[in-house]
């Protein structure tokens, strides 16, 4: 039988440690919680940074690294106390528990605005019973995701562990806008742990209780929406967008988003295209994503627009970031609870507008991965290798002596501390076969191979070997150090050496 992708990914997750289950020697830890080893985290590490270089500096925004738990009044004025539900349900017999849209399905088009009494109604109505036992249903409950925690030991202060990282950037907002002397459209930007009591985690590190993600929020005048600044860069590019009620994804330039009004403004069509591009840099084929509009139903109450980026895998559409509109609901909430004043002065005073680019990171890892997966056949030996681009890779290179002795490792160490001085993500091998460090390289992703042999220690020369083709070349190793980092960041392609 054909092993499905996701379970390859996870055969191999597993036996290169890129990410297994958190406190796994106890057999009875909890579901929903991951751990990532040494070549996960370096993954995700590099994802972090591109973000950063391209999505956060380029343009000009800065980052913060605020508290995960915030008190209680946060979540008063965000609304998450009353509002960031699901809808539980539990089974008479087995006492199971189950999300009760999950059990109903997609067809009934329920979203974050039922009533927590239409659940009950269509259950009955569709005779659904327990998954498990086929025992029947109780009363549908509404389950509120934040996780609280007592602060100090008076038990009188309630805390939080925030449930998304956008909440700091609503909290610090006035004062980073009044001492970094920056003028909307402002962005400010986190990444970091939020956490989610997810009723039924499922689907390894795509639906988990603690969840890193990289958000932006961009801070802007709504009267100048269409006043951006570098428009002209993407008003030709080309978004892949399904819009609401619409059955395949078409490709629209930003302009025409806004000249036909499906977006609010040229600011929200120039992040949309910066974003895309950002992911397409990341490796993502372009006929494998898309922006898919949030319809009115669907979307969260304050928001005024919503676009979720999607990828498509082995499992299905994948969201990887929610963009919205977020307009002033969250700075004018804080002001009202907190009673500090939190507008703005440019011309006149207001509060300002924002637009959220919130991207999952375990996502974005999972996808980048599943996609990257190959297995082929070569001279009837078997080979999976992961094809994942210089950028993300765990490392952009492995550095192996091809035998220990007469000098080879020396030089090897040599070479690899010279690229380590670099800045370069490279790594070390010495142990076993030529081949079988090759094999462990291809499955964990890195894209080159750099051997050091007898005719290295000669005439100053090294093997590149390429992970995808398996083709090597032979290069001097005094431009090493440069051409490494041409390859990592794209700037040239194996092919060209
Ligand atoms: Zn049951």
């Amino acid at each position: 039988m054909v092993q499905k992708k996701s379970e390859v990914l996870m055969d191999l997750s597993l036996r290169r440690s890129i990410f297994f289950p958190s406190a796994e020697i106890y057999g009875d830890s909890f579901s929903g919680f991951w751990d990532y080893g040494a070549y996960g985290t370096a993954i995700k590490n590099r994802i972090i940074e591109s973000w950063r270089k391209d999505l956060v500096e380029k343009e000009g925004f800065v980052e913060i690294d605020g508290c995960q738990i915030l008190p209680e009044k946060v979540f008063v004025a965000s609304g998450h106390l009353n509002n960031f539900n699901d809808p539980l349900v539990q089974c008479n017999k087995c006492h199971s528990l189950h999300r009760a849209d999950s059990l109903l399905g997609k067809e009934f088009e329920l979203t974050e605005g039922t009533p927590i009494e239409r659940f009950d109604e269509l259950i009955k109505e569709n005779k659904v019973v327990c998954p498990k036992c086929k025992g029947i249903l109780g009363k549908t409950k509404k389950f509120n995701l934040m996780m609280g925690t007592d602060i100090g030991g008076t038990g009188k202060l309630k805390g939080y562990l925030r449930p998304e990282t956008c909440q700091n950037i609503f909290l610090d907002f006035d004062r980073i806008y009044k001492t970094m002397r920056k003028n909307l459209p402002l962005g400010i930007a986190q990444t970091g742990k939020c956490f989610r009591n997810e009723i039924a985690p499922r689907n390894s590190i795509l639906r988990i209780r603690e969840i890193t993600q990289m958000e932006i929020e961009v801070f802007f005048n709504p009267n100048k929406i269409n006043e951006t600044e570098n428009f002209e860069e993407i008003e030709n590019f080309k978004l892949r967008v399904l819009l609401e009620g619409k059955k395949s994804t078409e490709e629209i330039k930003a302009k025409d988003l806004v000249s036909k009004k499906i977006v609010s403004g040229k600011l929200i069509a120039y992040y949309l295209s910066r974003l895309q591009l950002f992911y397409e840099n990341l490796g993502i084929p372009r006929d494998k994503l898309r922006f898919r509009e949030v319809g009115k139903e669907e979307r969260a109450f304050y928001a005024k627009e919503g676009w979720d980026f999607e990828v498509e895998t082995s499992l299905g559409w994948i969201e990887l970031v929610a963009n919205n509109y977020r307009t002033d609901y969250d700075l004018k909430n804080h002001s009202k609870v907190s009673s500090k004043n939190l507008k703005v002065k440019e011309e006149t005073e207001f509060i300002p507008h924002v637009w959220e680019i919130s991207a999952g990171v375990d996502r974005t890892l999972y996808v980048l991965l599943e996609l990257a997966l190959r297995e082929e056949t070569k001279k009837e030996e078997k080979r999976l290798f992961l094809s994942l681009s210089p950028k993300i890779a765990p490392f952009v290179a492995g550095v192996f002596p091809l035998v220990k002795k007469e000098g080879l490792g020396e030089k090897a160490k040599e070479i690899f501390n010279e690229l380590l001085a670099h800045k370069l993500p490279v790594f070390f091998d010495v142990k076993g076969s030529i081949g079988k460090r090759y094999a462990r390289i291809d499955e964990i992703g890195i894209p080159f191979a750099l051997t050091v042999d007898f005719d290295s220690v000669k005439d100053e020369t090294i093997t590149i070997r390429e992970r995808d083709s398996t083709e090597q070349k032979r290069i001097p190793i005094k431009n090493l150090a440069e051409l490494l980092w041409k390859l990592s960041v794209g700037k040239t392609t194996f092919k060209e050496l």
